[in-house]
């Protein structure tokens, strides 16, 4: 982690140098529960747990649940989910829903004070009021109205006694502020639908501008981070919290930061969405997602997306971090953390013809070659040996430092073998590829032969006793490298790449017959692995999270 203090933190130093109360530095993390938690989300959520961390503060989970067209308790559920699983604790467990009474009670307060009036008019009719940056709007004929005949058509409206539509209450600001959002915003409206935790006690919804603020006051949070498209909302915050706030609480700061955007993929819950309910993808966990759930069941290690967001840093200009980055970032870690083991995916098979009949040996493999405590296992070998099609040429070039007629390689923790022969079907497919091997050059075992250098090192697997499973690849979700680009629901999906999944079989040694949901392993020569959720007792599924080296890059390149 880079020790340069970051802008946010210095804000922070200076008003605490200022004369701040460090006591009083208190964070919150407002998603709405709209949709599962993206990678962009990873950035906000470290920024505020970060920045409670050093100023040893709380951070509040607060969901903002104004809209109930929108939301639903299994977002909350994967939300509360995906930061845990993070690393993060927070505080107190908040939901703006919580705040209605209050809220409510200071749009009476505001109407009280000639601050809000209700406006009867359509919502179309007031979108041609409210002018453009350059010209002033016009006042709604109903910005007139008496404080009583305010207050009573609210409380006609909290009532239900209106339709949705036929009234809304604005704040009274002034339609000729340069900043359009002071154009007397709507505050309230009127919406019969349930809610998921309020149920049916309001039929009238407070807008986000209003909710969030007071609900960062409530809270006596000091500090409101947001992204930058909040910052013409600033002005707004700040109206709305001068007609509430009380001289000795805390007036909370509204300070902004970019966006994080990733290539080849969307951080929109809204778009996301899309996906899901199109069908283009499995669900919110979909391994191909960019949301924390999709990225955890493609093997991500938490570790490695809090690497990511602090690699990509904290700045006041957007830009799109690559993709490459992060999958650098799971690199990182799971060449620490990983169990190896050998999988042969295209299998061609090796019969060592001068190894005994029958017999079979233990071979003790390095569990992690990164990790000392970490140990061996037992892998076994014998006459018939898998190792990947593609190693293996009949003829070859001089670069070409895998098996091939008349040349040596090493078996990987085994022994040094020689191609000999090819025996073909009759389709002219190789049946097998009959080699001999260097009985005194086992790995490990301290000969002069074992030390003997060959030019390639293969993976392999005992065919006896390989067991199948199935491997996930897994390609970028759009083709594009900037999909938040599309102007409509189709150009999204049209990006899609529609090869981003490829279902392969695999053979795997014995050992990774322990595998369970969720475990992560290096197949080694081939890339980073983990078991998915739908794997069963007969047929164990694994998605590849990311490859040995960046072969994307490379492709670019080409
Ligand atoms: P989306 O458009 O995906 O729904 P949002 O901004 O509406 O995103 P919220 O649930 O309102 O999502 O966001 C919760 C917090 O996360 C907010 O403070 C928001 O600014 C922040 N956030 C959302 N997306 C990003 C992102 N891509 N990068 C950094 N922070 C983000
Ligand atoms: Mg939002």
């Amino acid at each position: 982690m880079s020790e340069k203090k970051h802008f946010l933190e210095q804000i922070i130093d200076e008003d605490v140098s200022n004369g701040f109360p460090k006591s009083k530095i208190k964070f919150r993390f407002p998603p709405e529960p709209n949709g599962f938690l993206h990678i962009g989300h990873v950035k906000a959520i470290c920024i505020n747990f970060n920045l409670a961390k050093k100023f040893n503060a709380p951070v509040v989970l607060r969901f903002d649940d104004t809209n109930p067209e929108k939301e639903e308790q299994v977002f909350i559920d994967a939300i509360k989910k995906d930061v845990s699983w993070l690393g993060f604790n927070w505080s107190e467990e908040r939901f703006a829903s919580d705040y209605f009474e209050q809220l409510y009670l200071w749009a009476e307060i505001l109407i009280s004070n000639d601050k809000a009036y209700v406006d009867s008019q359509s919502s179309s009719q007031i979108a041609d009021q409210k002018g453009t940056p350059t010209s002033v709007g016009l006042n709604s004929p109903f910005r007139g109205r008496t404080i009583e005949e305010n207050l009573k058509l609210f409380r006609e409206m909290k009532a239900g006694l209106h339709d949705e539509g036929s009234h809304v209450l604005r704040a009274k600001i002034s339609m000729n502020a340069n900043n359009m959002l002071l154009r007397d915003p709507v505050i309230y409206r009127v919406l019969k639908k349930e809610h998921p935790r309020t149920k049916a006690s309001w039929v009238i919804y407070p807008m986000y501008d209003w909710a969030h603020g007071e609900s960062d006051y409530i809270e006596q949070i000091s500090h409101s981070l947001c992204t930058l498209e909040f910052k013409p909302h600033r002005e707004l915050y700040n109206w709305f919290l001068k007609q509430i706030a009380e001289p000795n609480k805390i007036k909370p700061k509204q300070r902004e930061f970019a966006r994080l955007n990733l290539s080849h993929t969307i951080t929109s819950k809204r778009k996301l969405m899309q996906l899901v309910q199109g069908g283009h993808v499995s669900g919110w966990d979909d391994p191909r997602m960019p949301t924390v759930s999709g990225l955890r069941r493609r093997g991500y290690p938490a570790e490695a997306l809090v690497a990511f967001v602090e690699a990509a840093g904290v700045a006041k200009r957007e830009n799109i971090i690559e993709a490459s980055l992060l999958e650098y970032c799971a690199r990182e870690e799971l060449n620490k953390t990983t169990q190896r083991v050998m999988v042969v995916s295209d299998p061609v098979k090796i019969v060592i013809t001068n190894y005994p009949e029958g017999k079979y040996e233990v071979i003790n493999a390095v569990n992690n070659p990164e990790d000392p405590e970490s140990g061996e296992r037992e892998v076994l070998f014998g006459k018939e040996i898998l190792i990947e099609k593609e190693d293996f040429k009949e003829e070859a070039g001089k670069k070409f430092f895998r098996l091939t007629i008349g040349k040596e390689v090493r078996l990987k923790g085994a022994y040094i073998i020689l191609a000999n022969k090819i025996i073909y079907n009759d389709d002219q497919t190789i049946k097998e590829i009959q080699c001999t091997y260097d009985a005194k050059s086992k790995s490990g075992s301290g000969s002069e032969q074992s030390q003997r250098k060959v030019k390639g090192t293969l993976h392999w697997v005992s065919k006896t006793h390989a067991f199948e499973v199935e491997i996930r690849e897994y390609d970028r979700l759009f083709f594009e490298p900037s999909p938040a680009s599309a102007k409509t629901n189709e150009e999204l999906i049209s990006m899609l790449n529609k090869d981003s999944m490829r279902v392969l079989k695999g053979y795997a040694e014995p050992f990774l017959k322990t595998a369970i949901s969720g475990n992560k392993y290096q197949f080694q020569r081939k890339g980073y692995f983990v078991t998915d959720k739908e794997s069963t007792a007969t047929k164990l599924i694994f998605n590849k999270t990311v490859g040995l080296r960046d072969n994307w890059a490379k492709k670019q390149n080409n």
